[in-house]
């Protein structure tokens, strides 16, 4: 059991975390650390907290495990702050989308890592943000990628994964390089691709009835464009290599159905689009627990 669990950002995933820990019993004392003090007010009247600092030196006084769950971009500036002050034998953690450029960001701030330090990744989310789109079950039956470093200690990866678990979450273990190569893939491209394509129907001289008779269709493919810009760019960035790598793979598949569609290849689109299907019903007949929608992430 944690008996007192630092979350520096508690917004969506932060006030999950803090809830599912606090409905299982998991943890004795919740203390919230952020930017904005109306926001921590708010998540100590939903009960998501029970007190909070302003100051991450402050908020991480006597904590036995801390998660940083901010967006990437402000992850080393959270890690500076922490920097003698952390607590003997304290466990960090963070929830970042993308893993190297967290690494990156606590080998710049603390040299050599902390054997406490172990990078974890929640595959769960919605498109929502911010403490009051939190909810405890957020994490229930989806999977949580942790990347121990070759210097975490086994009884910090062991807090991660049990503290984890406690959220109703499955665990796996996995190389940063592997983490992110997948993630580009799985979601990052995804979502740029989201936000590309309402960008772009947007900008076009018919948009207003675009808008107006787009269907189910339309709605599914893009609600998560409705997630965080500023989020979305961090993630964008810091996984900049592997994003590339898989954006260069699906441009190139794009102009290859613009080639089908302009010789009216029916034969080869038909072929690409049972592939597609069978590959995506198999995908959501394998998805455990799956209520109609799925996570963001
Ligand atoms: P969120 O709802 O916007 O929460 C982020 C929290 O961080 C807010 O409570 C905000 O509080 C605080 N914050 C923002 N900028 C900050 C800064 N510069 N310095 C300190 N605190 C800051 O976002 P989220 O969806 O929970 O995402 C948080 C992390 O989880 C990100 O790293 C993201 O990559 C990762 N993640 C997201 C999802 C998803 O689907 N949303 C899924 C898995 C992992 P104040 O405004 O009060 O400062």
């Amino acid at each position: 059991m944690i008996q007192r669990l630092t979350i520096i950002g508690v917004g969506l995933i932060g006030g999950s975390l803090a809830q599912a820990l606090k409905s299982a019993a998991y943890v004795r004392e919740v203390v919230g650390c952020g930017r904005n003090e109306q926001h921590l007010q708010k998540a100590v009247s939903l009960g998501v907290i029970d007190s909070y600092s302003m100051s991450i030196a402050e908020a991480v006084q006597g904590a036995d495990m801390v998660v940083v769950a901010v967006p990437l971009g402000a992850m080393e500036a959270c890690f500076s702050e922490m920097v003698g002050h952390l607590p003997d034998g304290v466990v960090v953690t963070d929830v970042g989308s993308a893993k190297a450029s967290v690494v990156a960001a606590a080998e710049a701030v603390f040299g050599e890592l902390p054997s406490g330090f172990v990078p974890a990744h929640p595959i769960a989310g919605t498109e929502k943000s911010g403490v009051e789109s939190s909810f405890p079950d957020l994490f229930r039956q989806r999977r949580v990628i942790v990347t121990p470093l070759p210097g975490s200690s086994d009884s910090a990866v062991e807090s991660v994964i049990s503290m984890w678990r406690e959220t109703g979450a499955q665990t796996e273990e996995m190389s940063i390089q592997h983490h992110d190569e997948v993630l580009a893939a799985t979601s990052h491209l995804p979502h740029l691709l989201a936000f590309g394509l309402v960008d772009s129907l947007r900008n076009m001289d018919e948009s207003e009835d675009i808008f107006r008779f787009a269907a189910g269709g339309f709605r599914d493919f893009t609600r998560i464009a409705s997630s965080d810009p500023v989020m979305w760019r961090d993630i964008c960035l810091s996984n900049r290599e592997a994003l590339l790598k898989v954006l260069q793979q699906y441009s190139s598949d794009l102009s290859q159905l613009t080639v089908l569609v302009s010789e009216s290849d029916g034969v080869a689109l038909e072929e690409t689009f049972t592939s597609a299907k069978a590959a995506r019903d198999r995908y959501a007949n394998q998805l455990d627990g799956w209520k109609g929608s799925f996570p963001a992430e």
